[in-house]
């Protein structure tokens, strides 16, 4: 039986969207929240239209795609989220905001509520330190695009309890994922690679070893890889690769000093697909 019926999401960006889908999809209620109403507005378009896109390709049925977009609730401020059973972040890669927010889920929710982190890279030890019930917080790491990535990294902070680690590992094979479980260090198992990837492309293309699509071609055909690095990146957002960078710089040294090219895609709002052009251009 599922311990788990309403998933409370927060954060309604490129991640709080694919998570929402997913979770409605294999039958949770999902409240989802963010402080901007314009974001909020945007999710429940980007998931109606990725609801469209996954009948047409008859991956769902009409049936289970509506009753999916029932399921989902969006609501306007955090205190609605306090009857979750289960609590996913999906704010802002930075500290201080996850830390704020942590607080205040802490204070709302009851006690054997488990609050999770989709993190990409930050301490789960750190978030959690924000809140009385430090062992109630754990990192669940899902990969965008979130209806295709197999993957869910469980990641376990200093005082992260088993009995959270494993409501967690059951959550997200009960969203049809498969998890891995993880210690903490900063960027866990993926992003401390994929980072690594990300900022060295940059470093080719600034030395001209070749074009964008010849380095991603090169990748995927050469290192079979499913996608070519910029073609990643542009997916992800620059910025958020450039604050997992930064992160992974001041944690784990020289090797991930973000290279001063993609420092300059991200000031002049080159971040990806989501504002139309990152290394490509989206029109
Ligand atoms: P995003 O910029 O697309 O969305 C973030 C959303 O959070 C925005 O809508 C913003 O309004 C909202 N927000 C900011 N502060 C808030 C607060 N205090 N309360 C409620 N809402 C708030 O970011 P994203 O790419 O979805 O990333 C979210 C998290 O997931 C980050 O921690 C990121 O590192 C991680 N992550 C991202 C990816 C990816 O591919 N983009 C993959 C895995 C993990």
């Amino acid at each position: 039986m599922r311990q788990v019926d309403h998933i409370g999401i927060v954060g309604a960006g490129v991640m709080g969207v694919g998570i929402a889908y997913q979770a409605a999809v294999q039958g949770y209620d999902v409240r989802l929240f963010d402080v901007s109403d314009s974001a909020l507005e945007k999710a429940i378009q980007q998931i109606a239209s990725l609801v469209k896109r996954q009948i047409e390709k008859e991956r769902l049925t009409h049936a289970d795609g509506q009753a999916a977009l029932t399921r989902i609730q969006t609501v306007k401020s955090l205190d609605e989220l306090a009857s979750c059973d289960f609590i996913i972040e999906a704010i802002v890669e930075d500290i201080g905001a996850k830390q704020s927010l942590f607080r205040k889920l802490d204070a709302i929710s009851p006690e054997n509520v488990v609050l999770a982190t989709n993190t990409s890279a930050k301490s789960i030890t750190e978030i959690a330190s924000a809140a009385s019930r430090p062992e109630r917080v754990i990192g669940m790491h899902f990969f965008n695009p979130v209806h295709r990535m197999k993957l869910v990294e469980v990641v376990r902070g200093l005082q992260t309890t088993d009995w959270v680690v494993e409501q967690t590992v059951k959550l997200g094979r009960e969203m049809g994922k498969e998890t891995v479980r993880i210690q903490e260090r900063p960027g866990f198992a993926t992003s401390r690679i994929s980072a690594l990837v990300g900022n060295e492309a940059f470093y080719m293309l600034m030395e001209g070893v070749g074009s964008p699509e010849d380095i991603d071609q090169a990748v995927k055909l050469g290192l079979n890889y499913p996608m070519g690095p910029f073609e990643l990146g542009d997916l992800v957002g620059w910025d958020t690769r450039l604050k997992v960078l930064q992160y992974l710089h001041e944690t784990l040294g020289e090797k991930f000093r973000p290279c001063p090219l993609l420092v300059q895609y991200v000031k002049s709002g080159r971040l990806g697909r989501k504002t139309g052009q990152g290394v490509y251009r989206y029109d």
